[in-house]
């Protein structure tokens, strides 16, 4: 038995004012996009690579 890892990107946004990061999920829960901690309209988009390893059967 061998793990196989599995390469997950996440889309995340980080907003220019208060910096917090938001996943896309979270953003796309809202009317429009803002951050849900201050709602200011102007967010990054970031990257993150997750490596995730799942069991082979
Ligand atoms: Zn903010």
């Amino acid at each position: 038995m061998k793990n196989i890892r599995v390469y997950t990107t996440d889309i995340s946004f980080r907003c220019l004012k208060c910096g917090k990061v938001s996943t896309a999920r979270e953003i796309s829960e809202m009317s429009y996009l803002q951050c849900p901690e201050c709602g200011f309209n102007i967010l990054e988009k970031v990257r993150r690579e997750k490596v995730k390893e799942v069991l082979a059967r």
